[in-house]
């Protein structure tokens, strides 16, 4: 398929909806070949056929990437199926609400692990082909609430901190070696992503700040992507902060 990123290879984490079915989307309208990953395998088939019905080239790997073997396969797959990896894009992620004196430590610990470690499992296995290819960009996406701390989604904030302090170690870490590393940290953003909050005060109250009239769509999620990776090779984007216009507050 012919078009900018025509060639080129990425991975998208939590690609059965939002913002990484988004940036598969676009990754694959510009030419990429897209390896697409989640749990829900319904989804992702039905994403595959949309890619290729628009003449590309895709793969559906479903799987759960807080298992680090399963994140480090999706990457190996990723490779073995079209022969290399330039883009990786980590969208798998969870809100849940709650402060420290009442929470959940499961739960705290389960939004860690996806909103941090399972990122840092995939980036793990990137990291090696990438180097070997001279080059790779990874996106983590992040959020605002990297830049604000809150009484209410302790855990959220604290993995989205987290994220972003691992993602500029490891931009430091790789550049060298020909790899941009990216932080997108989007504001509202109309998604699925209040569905699975466990308290249904805060889930309604983030399905509300998510679907809010003025609130962004995957897609320009998906377009700060896909400048980031469009940029001459020689300029890593290494954070960008996206919000709703509306949203004018720090
Ligand atoms: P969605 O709920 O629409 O998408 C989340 C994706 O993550 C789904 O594809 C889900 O797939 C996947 N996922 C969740 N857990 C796992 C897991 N254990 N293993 C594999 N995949 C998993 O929400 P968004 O698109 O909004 O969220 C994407 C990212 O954007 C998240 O990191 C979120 O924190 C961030 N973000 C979103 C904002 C918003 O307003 N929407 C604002 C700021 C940041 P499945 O359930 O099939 O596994």
């Amino acid at each position: 398929m012919s078009g900018i990123l025509a060639g080129r290879v990425a991975l998208v984490t939590g690609a059965s909806s939002g913002i990484g079915e988004a940036a598969a989307l676009a990754l694959g309208a510009a030419g990429a070949s897209v390896a697409v990953s989640a749990r829900r395998a319904d989804r992702l088939n039905d994403l595959v056929m949309r890619i290729q019905a628009c003449g590309g080239k895709a793969l559906a790997l479903p799987g759960d990437v807080v298992i680090e073997s399963v994140a480090t396969a999706a990457v190996e797959k990723t490779i073995a199926h079209f022969g290399r990896i330039d883009i990786l894009v980590n969208s798998a992620g969870i809100i849940q609400a709650g402060g420290v004196e009442n929470a959940d430590t499961a739960e705290y610990r389960r939004v860690i692990d996806i909103n941090l470690l399972a990122t840092v499992y995939t980036c793990k296995a990137a990291l090696g082909p990438m180097k070997a290819q001279g080059n790779g960009d990874i996106i983590n996406i992040s959020s605002l609430a990297a830049r604000k701390s809150g009484p209410i989604f302790n855990a959220y904030a604290a993995s989205k901190h987290a994220l972003n302090s691992m993602t500029d170690a490891m931009r430091q870490e790789v550049g060298a070696h020909g790899i941009r590393v990216c932080i997108l940290m989007p504001g509202a953003t109309s998604t699925e992503v209040a569905n699975n909050i466990s308290d249904p005060k805060y889930r309604e109250a983030i399905k509300s700040h998510v679907g809010k009239e003025g609130a962004m769509a995957p897609g320009d999620v998906a377009d700060a992507i896909m400048l980031m990776v469009t940029m001459p090779r020689r300029t890593n984007i290494s954070e960008l902060s996206i919000r709703p216009t509306i949203d004018t507050s720090a």
